[in-house]
């Protein structure tokens, strides 16, 4: 068994401990791969122990990735989550290849997402990006303005909404947590009464996995502790 397949293996456990821990069923929660900077031989061998569903942050990486698997490894079935910002430019590529977009935090990205998917394609699946700590130096709207962008989206038909995402500031007490990620299921559930497609809630990364399954997270996204520390450097 590879490290990559260890580490795998452990946070699987982790997150089955933190479901039974607080009451919820196996099973509840996704594990999405982050792979960002990684190269195609983790995102395979990650793929040999079962993992299915991984995150990619910069368009042009991930777009070539998706294009490889696409061309020589289709029948792995890959569920593409796209999670970094967007710049309007850059919407098509996203468009055209992945499953889910995490990171909507505007109109415009959304229309331009919507009017880019092929209609050969099923609905990309979309999460409202919120900023919880209300840093202005993050991407991410206001809770407040969640629900006029709710409104559009689920207009769209080429677009499904499909819940929330958030970064929340990195504090290690989980106390703190555990307030900031129920903030974020309160919107979560306020968006599922009006709009039966919501059912994800997308937070929890390595430092703060349990808090966020407590707290009703459906899918962590967890990068480093899978796949090792990222290397910058050779980015162009
Ligand atoms: C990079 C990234 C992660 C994974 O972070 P790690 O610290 O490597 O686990 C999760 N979510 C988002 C949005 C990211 O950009």
């Amino acid at each position: 068994m590879t490290s990559i397949q260890q580490n795998l293996e452990l946070i699987t456990s982790q997150i089955a401990q933190a479901e039974q821990k607080c009451g919820r069923a196996q099973g509840d929660v996704q594990l999405l791969a982050v792979s960002k900077t990684k190269p195609i031989e983790a995102i395979l061998e990650a793929c040999d122990a079962g993992q299915r569903l991984f995150g990619e942050n910069y368009v042009q990486e991930g777009v070539s990735k998706v294009d490889h698997f696409n061309e020589q490894h289709a029948d792995l079935d890959i569920e593409w989550h796209f999670i970094g910002p967007i710049q309007s430019n850059k919407t098509r590529p996203v468009a055209e290849r992945f499953d889910w977009v995490h990171t909507v935090d505007r109109a415009k990205i959304a229309q331009r997402l919507n009017d880019q998917r092929p209609e050969t394609m099923p609905p990309l699946q979309v999460l409202i990006q919120i900023n919880t700590s209300g840093e202005l130096s993050k991407s991410g709207i206001d809770s407040e303005q969640v629900f006029e962008l709710a409104q559009l989206i689920s207009s769209l038909p080429n677009l499904t909404l499909r819940g929330v995402m958030s970064i929340p500031e990195n504090v290690s007490n989980y106390e703190s947590q555990l307030r900031a990620f129920q903030e974020l299921a309160q919107v979560k559930a306020q968006l599922a009464a009006r709009y039966p497609t919501v059912d994800t809630l997308s937070m929890g990364m390595s430092g703060d996995m349990t808090a966020a399954i407590e707290a009703g997270s459906t899918i962590v996204r967890i990068g480093t502790a899978i796949f090792g520390a990222r290397d910058y450097s050779n980015r162009a």
